[in-house]
């Protein structure tokens, strides 16, 4: 069966999956966005186990347990600071993806979701997250079979909007 790429609209915390993604800072010790939602929603047994990881460069990603979240695992991953496009950014952000899934892969997980990495504070266009997202998560999943499903949370209708718009383009039924 053909892995399934969807997209919704929600609150990441709340998704009945076996693993959600992080958009974490290098420090790994939580921050504000989806990574301040997820600290919160998973409790402070979370920070201390983030605190024995040592941090994580852009691009990579590093797991955890999911602790008070409905998902068993959390994966987080840095994504980069959008710094006009030509520094490295869309390479960077497609390995927090391929990480994310590898990583994901190996701990036995099934269906993921993923928050829209770095198109908040790090300020990434949306439209060319969303491309750069769906294609490297396509590539990864090729390598990876046992990993089901996966699912973009957007967070505003508008964001929901461009992912599907992309998702069948890049993706068609
Ligand atoms: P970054 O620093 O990587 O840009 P942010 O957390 O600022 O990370 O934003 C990443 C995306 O996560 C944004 O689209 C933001 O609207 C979204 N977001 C914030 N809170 C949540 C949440 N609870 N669930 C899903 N997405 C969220």
């Amino acid at each position: 069966m053909k892995n399934q790429l969807s997209a919704l609209q929600g609150d990441i915390t709340r998704l009945q999956v076996d693993a959600i993604v992080n958009a974490a800072n290098s420090s790994l010790l939580g921050g504000g966005g989806v990574d301040g939602a997820i600290h919160r929603a998973a409790g402070p047994d979370l920070v201390h186990e983030c605190r024995l990881l040592g941090g994580c460069k852009t691009g990579d990603a590093k797991l955890t347990r999911g602790y008070r979240l409905p998902a068993r695992h959390i994966v987080h991953t840095v994504g980069p600071v959008w710094r006009g496009g030509a520094s490295g950014e869309p390479e960077a952000l497609a390995s927090c993806y391929a990480r994310s899934i590898e990583i994901a892969a190996a701990a036995g997980v099934r269906s993921i979701a993923f928050p829209s990495i770095s198109t908040g504070i790090f300020g990434y266009p949306i439209e060319q997250a969303s491309r750069v997202a769906i294609a490297s998560v396509r590539r990864a999943i090729e390598q990876h079979p046992a990993i089901e499903s996966v699912v973009f949370c957007c967070f505003s209708a508008a964001d929901l909007a461009v992912y599907e718009a992309v998702l069948r383009e890049l993706d068609p039924a």
